[in-house]
């Protein structure tokens, strides 16, 4: 691509107003709420398919009937690892999230469901929060690319129609972003894009929104910011590049260790990785088939904590510099032959048109495949391990003492997901960190300017969603999606609000 001496391209190949990275849940609503604000807007997206891992999601959306105490909530959910006033903003727009959803949903033929109130942890605040989901519609059938909890592809469809349809926003499908162009008078002009092996340059006269997720699919990343090794993904889309470019050009990073995800299953023969099967927030009443044990055979975790999906890889993490090991990646689960039948055990969430995978409801389709083991008694499970016969069998027999006795678990398991361990056959499964979405990225301000080094807005650059999220130590349950929402709000109107530069 041949530059003039300023740095800027010789051509632009595009031009739009508002320029927007990546099309999951983030880059729909930034696109929305630019183009409602007057801007033309264009949204580039790398793979062909667009939904990213949005469209896996479970689709709650966590709002808020009261700003302080949500405001509170999240204080503590973020152990002052993120400033306050970013922290208020995202309190604010929660405030606002369903009556900005209603009207998306309007001329769809979707209708909204309350889903719970409260938070996932006991912090002061929870009781200012609340919840909804886009209610289950006979028929729908959702993408025939993805295959993930549903309530996402029905929050998805809501907003693609909202993009494609209502609006006529230009969505280029393939296209991914390379690298920003920056000019030394008026900030990030646009980018340099790639479409079928070519490169274009794409003006945005008004600002870039890099809302390209976070960077599950890119290993030496995770090899950089996580302890743990190796952690398994669901999505390839997400390979940091929102990271890379904003780095590019002077951004600071927040939040690289943290990520919300769980223990889960990989097997080579399968390109991505499963989530165990979940059935909704901790409650009482959900008997969880296994318990997990290390490579010695012992218990370690309360394999049900109270957002499985969100820390359930955090005990896996555990590194011993004792004896040099991860003692605990993998780690096995051990159910019994009344567990196996209790539904499947692995959850397939895919977005890729290439590949998908149904998993049996009686679990034989794994066992005759190999990828849960099984045998006729917990010796032969102990050598599969190999750990000694004797840990296991007492790991095994203190956990059925706490089943039968109902009482206090040491890892605080909930009486009523436990399931004792007694009838044979019995199986294993391998089971690793596995990550559902990353939480770092470029540091924004309160209004998702991305910040340099300096801790100063780069000009006319601005993030939504997991491309440097908020949640910096503890993830709210539901509250990623709506991250996505209220930041591509503020990130959408405040790019429509600039001057278009050069005019
Ligand atoms: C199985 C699963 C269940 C989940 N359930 C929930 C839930 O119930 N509630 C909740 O709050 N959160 C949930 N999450 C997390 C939540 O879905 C994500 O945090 C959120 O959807 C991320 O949205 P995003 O728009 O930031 O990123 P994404 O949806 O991943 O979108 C980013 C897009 O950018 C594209 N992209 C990447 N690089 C480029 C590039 N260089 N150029 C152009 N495009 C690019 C990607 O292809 C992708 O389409 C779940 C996650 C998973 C995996």
């Amino acid at each position: 691509m041949n530059n003039h001496e300023n740095g800027l391209p010789a051509r632009w190949d595009i031009e739009t107003d508002v320029l927007v990275v990546g099309f999951g849940f983030a880059g729909g609503v930034a696109a929305v709420a630019a183009a409602d604000s007057g801007a033309q807007v264009t949204i580039v997206e790398k793979m062909p398919n667009p939904g990213g891992i949005s469209i896996l999601a479970g689709g709650g959306i966590a709002t808020a009937v009261d700003e302080d105490k949500a405001f509170e909530y999240l204080q503590h959910t973020n152990a002052g690892r993120t400033p306050d006033d970013v922290l208020r903003a995202l309190a604010r727009g929660m405030t606002e999230m369903k009556d900005f959803v209603k009207d998306l949903v309007k001329e769809t033929p979707f209708e909204l469901e309350e889903q719970r109130n409260g938070g996932t942890y006991p912090f002061p605040g929870g009781e200012g929060l609340d919840g909804f989901k886009i209610a289950p519609m006979e028929g729908y059938q959702g993408f025939e690319w993805a295959k993930g909890l549903r309530g996402g592809a029905r929050l998805f469809k809501v907003l693609l129609d909202n993009v494609e349809v209502r609006r006529n926003i230009s969505v280029r499908l393939a296209t991914p972003a390379r690298r920003l162009i920056r000019d030394p008078d008026h900030g990030i002009v646009g980018l340099v894009a790639e479409q079928q092996g070519r490169e274009v340059a794409i003006k945005a006269r008004q600002g870039v929104i890099l809302a390209c997720g976070g960077f599950e699919n890119n290993d030496e990343m995770k090899r950089n910011y996580f302890e743990a090794m190796p952690v398994y993904t669901l999505f390839t889309g997400n390979t940091g590049d929102g990271i890379t470019m904003a780095q590019d050009v002077g951004a600071s990073m927040w939040h690289m260790w943290h990520f919300h995800g769980s223990y889960g299953f990989k097997y080579p023969e399968f390109p991505l990785a499963f989530r165990h099967c979940f059935r909704g927030p901790r409650k009482d009443d959900w008997v969880m088939p296994w318990i997990a044990v290390d490579k010695y055979g012992r218990r370690f975790m309360n394999e049900y904590p109270p957002a499985v999906q969100d820390t359930g890889h955090r005990a896996l993490e555990f590194y011993d510099a004792d004896k040099q090991e991860f003692p605990r990646i993998p780690a096995y689960l051990v159910f019994d032959e009344k567990g196996r039948k209790l539904g499947p055990v692995g959850q397939p969430t895919v977005h890729d048109e290439n590949v998908s995978y149904d998993w049996s409801e009686d679990n034989l389709a794994e066992v005759e495949r190999g990828w849960i083991r099984k045998a006729g008694d917990l010796e032969g499970i102990a050598g599969m391990i190999p750990v000694d016969p004797a840990i296991l069998a007492a790991t095994v027999e203190e956990w059925n003492r706490v089943c039968a006795g109902g009482g206090v678990d040491r890892y605080h398991r909930l009486p009523g997901t436990r399931l004792s361990i007694d009838t044979p056959p019995f199986y294993l499964m391998e089971v690793w960190p596995i990550v559902s979405n990353t939480q770092g990225g470029p540091v924004h301000d309160a209004e998702q300017h991305v910040m340099d080094v300096r801790n100063a807005p780069i000009q006319r650059l601005f993030s939504a969603g997991e491309c440097g999220s908020s949640f910096g130590h503890l993830y709210l349950e539901a509250g990623n999606i709506t991250e996505c929402f209220v930041t591509g709000r503020i990130a959408g109107r405040n790019a429509a609000g600039l001057e278009p530069w050069g005019s």
